[in-house]
């Protein structure tokens, strides 16, 4: 056997990926992609059917690439928080996934008690927000009636979009999740790694309709794929997949997905460090019967910004084009931009914030204005770190970069600089892919855990200069210009 497949089943696409553990690298790929629909303002749905008959489509291409005798095992990994809740006996979904952008249940996680928002803190690591799974379950629970009558009747399904397809995948022999997933409900204890028995009081959500929750690196059943049955093991949330599979396996190994947003995913190793800047504790993966936490933080707005660049102001025709004019000056001219279109999230966490662009003078170019912008995006992964090293006390070491504007050099190179680490861009950009696959192998034992990080193989390694003052110094006008973004 020489073969894993990664399946992604992400938010706008499914992808399956074909893993050659002795190349160690991606050999084969197929992609459909998934609709999604917004019924009322505010609202996200799919249709879970869809997610499942694509990935079983990309699945089969995949075995039939591979052969299903070499094929070892199918890793998942999978946007996070969406919710489908199903009807056991036919594996048919009540009503349509309620997606994790979705902010249909929002009015009712504000008006939670303080109690209540405080035990979500406590035992979930999270913040209370209709982003995660509890209140989309709720929601279902109150509004569709089915749910009620196959609840009494004890064929009541509900989890989040890994456990969907591995229920339908096993011909519903398999009703599981792994930690990672289970950790975004705002309904698992963290600490206890098992669903938290107040938390599903307070969201009237019964135990009996939730799957029983793994380490990642379980076996969770066999898939029956073109009529071959084949182990599905290794299951993670996608930013978890993408720390495993970025090779981030030790307490201050990091990594930043650099795509519309940013995310920033810090390993606290073996301790699950309870933040006090307002970022996520999470789990991070459990493989051979450790669990590792991480913290985890996202800036609403970065490659959107370089978008916003090209589409509504016109000052760039391509994306890639922001880091030639941006290296075409020597330094910013004093021009600094706040990136706030959407309010400012961790650590800052103020909704009416509004974009800000300073420092103008009538020397001011082009250049200075797409370089701010640029720089904006390293200044907000510079917020998120400072927060995590502050909370945990574990120092940044490396980070390890991926998403659309990794390939931005001037970017990368300003980022290693502003955090005075180095930034390790890796060959293999699927990241996500790579850890499900990665995990799949451990679980399957094709590689051990320690060989984890030497599949992951580098592109280009930025280093930071040893000018540390200087890039403070920056950050620190930077800063004062979020200062005036928060009054704006
Ligand atoms: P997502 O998964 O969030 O859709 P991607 O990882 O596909 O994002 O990255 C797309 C984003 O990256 C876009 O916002 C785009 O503007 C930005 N981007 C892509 N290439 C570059 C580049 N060379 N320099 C700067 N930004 C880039």
């Amino acid at each position: 056997m020489s073969y894993v497949i990664a399946l992604d089943a992400g938010t706008t696409s499914v992808r399956a990926f074909v893993f050659d553990d002795k190349k160690g690298k991606f050999v084969h790929s197929v992609q459909q992609e998934v609709t999604q629909s917004f019924p009322n303002p505010g609202w996200v749905e799919q249709d879970a059917n869809e997610i499942y008959y694509k990935a079983v489509y990309c699945l089969n291409d995949c075995v039939r690439f591979a052969g299903a005798e070499r094929v070892a095992g199918v890793g998942i990994t999978n946007q996070r928080e969406t919710v489908v809740v199903w009807n056991a006996r036919t594996g048919e979904p009540i009503c349509p996934a309620i997606v994790w952008q979705c902010r249909r249940t929002s009015a009712f996680c504000a008006s939670l008690d303080r109690e209540t928002k405080d035990l979500i803190r406590s035992r979930t690591g999270l913040i209370p927000d209709a982003y995660f799974s509890a209140s989309k379950i709720k929601w279902i629970l109150d509004h569709v009636p089915e749910a009620r009558t196959l609840l009494k009747e004890g064929n009541l399904r509900a989890g989040t979009v890994d456990s969907y397809l591995i229920y339908k995948l096993t011909e519903g022999k398999s009703f599981v999740t792994d930690y990672t997933n289970a950790s975004r409900t705002m309904l698992f204890d963290i600490r206890r790694l098992a669903w938290d028995d107040g938390l599903l009081n307070r969201f009237g959500v019964p135990r009996e309709i939730l799957p029983e929750a793994r380490p990642s690196d379980s076996l969770m059943g066999e898939a029956v794929i073109g009529g071959k049955r084949i182990p599905i093991a290794g299951v993670l949330g996608d930013q978890q997949a993408a720390l495993f599979g970025q090779g981030c396996l030790n307490a201050g190994d990091g990594k930043i997905t650099y795509g519309t947003g940013l995310f920033l995913l810090f390993n606290t190793g073996g301790n699950c460090v309870a933040s006090e800047k307002g970022v996520l504790t999470t789990v991070g993966y459990t493989v051979g019967g450790r669990t590792a936490y991480a913290l985890e933080g996202r800036a609403f707005n970065a490659g959107s910004a370089v978008q916003w660049l090209r589409d509504e102001v016109g000052l760039i025709s391509s994306s890639a084009e922001s880091e030639r004019i941006a290296g075409s000056v020597p330094d910013n001219g004093g021009v600094y931009f706040v990136p706030a279109f959407t309010g400012l999230g961790a650590p800052y966490w103020n909704p009416d914030a509004r974009g800000l662009l300073t420092g103008i003078t009538r020397g001011t170019t082009r250049a200075h204005i797409v370089r701010a912008v640029l720089e904006s995006i390293a200044y907000g992964a510079r917020d998120l770190s400072e927060s995590m090293e502050a909370d945990s006390g574990i120092c940044l070491r490396e980070i390890k970069c991926d998403g659309g504007a990794s390939a931005n050099d001037f970017l990368m190179q300003f980022q290693a600089d502003v955090l005075g680490v180095s930034i390790n861009r890796p060959a293999e950009r699927e990241s996500t892919a790579l850890g499900a696959a990665l995990m799949c192998a451990v679980s399957r034992g094709l590689v051990g855990i320690g060989e984890v990080p030497r599949l992951r193989r580098s592109e280009k390694i930025f280093t930071c200069t040893e000018e540390r003052k200087k890039f403070d110094e920056l950050y620190a006008a930077y800063r004062l210009a979020v200062k005036r973004a928060l009054t704006v």
